[in-house]
């Protein structure tokens, strides 16, 4: 440990009246920045203690620091994607259509009739609200949305199965991310899991020996994150179903990924199971993300018998999950779009990213590639490289999607060093490195958002 260097970390005061000295701190209230400046310090006395760095940087860096730190407080911005992981769970998942967007800013500035029927002027039921759309789209009886899918699947164990056992495939018991796993929500629900099969195999056999008069109910989950390939069996839902029916049990269809519809090549028989294939083959309940494939707002979709569908819905733990009205209002916008596929193709952002074509995002690298050439100086070079994108978010794994990205090597600093700075500008820049190179995939970027990454480049290459 360096105890001089610990000793000149500069005091709190010291600090802030730099900071205060900055123009960029106008407008940052007071508090923002004496917090910032503490933890800046703090920061850095933990780097020296343990030995992450030696000496202390020299003031105008620690300054910037702060400023960051503080500018950076309300921390929730917009960045620019260009790691070509369209569902990226940590960048937020699924970006909203335009209209998705409109209709919520509508809904949050005004009053609305989430709960009201404008019809009879008496009391409504916000599940009323997508219902209409999701009938149609799936075929389902019944249907309404809640907070998230991990929601979705609580609410129809607790509700169709706490007490007796979930009949589930070894093969399926899978962890989503985020330490989010199957078995765990299942507990939670209060539901006795009843493993069944073995992990690359599970026969309609298994479900049915395992039925008895405790059985609550048969569960399905859709392995959207991966794939097992060889000596392999599922039981497809239309035959798990037909078994529920049999023996009198629900049949719950954890579906995750939220491929509403068919939409070849992406989703289909042959693809990824859809929300509409599985209500046609017979499940009873399905419930599926709204911002994964189907490309809408964070929320968890249940659709499937009514019978089912009102006994959650009047369960005492669906007012603890129910969806916000945010989320709503671009959960019906997301569904308006479906009414028609080409359209949805070209409107939903998730949809249209993932069916960007390989020539198309050849051009669209090109252009990105034409706006950086001016900084290829000594400090970069440029050049357009062929990629792979990633649909993420746990959906359409050993899915690979050709694509396009500039790609970046440095000259004057390290690749590591790049991707720094480009992270940690006002607009982040999120790309990735890949054999000493800085690769922007284009297909997550938006064309509109090509002129804040070349001033990130015109910026660096300044210094
Ligand atoms: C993603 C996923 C979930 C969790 O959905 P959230 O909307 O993130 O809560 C649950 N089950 C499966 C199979 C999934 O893929």
């Amino acid at each position: 440990m360096n105890v001089p260097a610990l000793r000149s970390l500069p005091k709190v005061d010291d600090l802030l009246r730099k900071i205060m000295e900055n123009p960029e701190s106008v407008g940052v209230p007071y508090p923002i920045l004496l917090t910032s400046a503490r933890e800046t310090i703090d920061i850095l006395r933990n780097q020296l203690i343990d030995k992450t760095i030696d000496t202390i940087p020299n003031d105008s860096s620690i300054t910037e620091a702060a400023l960051r730190t503080a500018k950076s407080m309300g921390s929730l911005r917009f960045l620019i994607n260009a790691t070509g992981i369209v569902l990226h769970t940590n960048l937020g998942r699924a970006p909203l259509a335009e209209s998705a967007a409109e209709h919520v800013k509508r809904t949050a500035m005004g009053y609305s009739n989430l709960e009201y029927d404008v019809e009879t002027g008496a009391r409504g039921s916000r599940h009323t609200h997508a219902e209409r759309l999701l009938k149609s789209l799936t075929g389902c009886e019944a249907a309404f949305a809640v907070n998230n899918n991990a929601a979705a699947i609580l609410l129809a164990l607790t509700t169709l199965c706490a007490g007796k056992e979930a009949v589930v495939s070894r093969g399926e018991l899978v962890e989503i991310g985020g330490s989010f796993r199957v078995p765990d929500i299942l507990r939670q629900s209060g539901a006795v899991l009843s493993e069944v099969g073995t992990t690359n195999r599970t026969y309609i056999s298994d479900y049915e020996d395992a039925y008895n008069p405790e059985t609550g109910a048969f569960v399905k989950i859709h392995t959207s994150n991966f794939k097992i390939v060889g000596f392999t069996e599922e039981v497809s839902i239309k035959v798990l179903s037909e078994s529920g029916k049999k023996y009198g049990v629900p049949v719950i269809y954890d579906l995750g990924s939220g491929a509403l519809t068919d939409l070849p090549p992406l989703f289909g028989p042959g693809y990824e199971p859809t929300a509409r294939g599985c209500v046609e083959a017979g499940a009873d309940v399905v419930c599926f993300s709204g911002d994964k494939l189907l490309g809408g707002p964070q929320a968890g979709v249940i659709a499937g018998k009514k019978k089912y569908i009102e006994k959650m819905a009047a369960h005492p733990l669906s007012r603890a999950l129910r969806i916000d009205k945010l989320s709503l209002a671009a959960l019906e916008a997301t569904l308006r779009l479906y009414a028609d596929a080409a359209g949805a193709c070209k409107r939903i952002p998730v949809l249209k990213m993932l069916t960007a074509d390989a020539e198309y995002l050849f051009k669209k690298s090109g252009k990105l590639l034409e706006m950086l050439k001016q900084y290829e100086n000594d400090a970069f070079v440029f050049e357009v490289t062929e990629t792979i994108s990633e649909a993420g978010g746990g959906s359409l794994p050993a899915r690979p999607f050709k694509s396009y990205a500039v790609a970046v090597t440095p000259k004057t600093m390290s690749v590591d060093a790049l991707e720094e700075r480009l992270r940690k500008r006002d607009t982040p820049v999120i790309g990735r490195i890949h054999r000493d190179r800085y690769l922007m995939d284009v297909r997550t970027v938006d064309e509109t958002d090509f002129p804040l990454i070349a001033a990130a480049f015109e910026n660096i290459s300044d210094k």
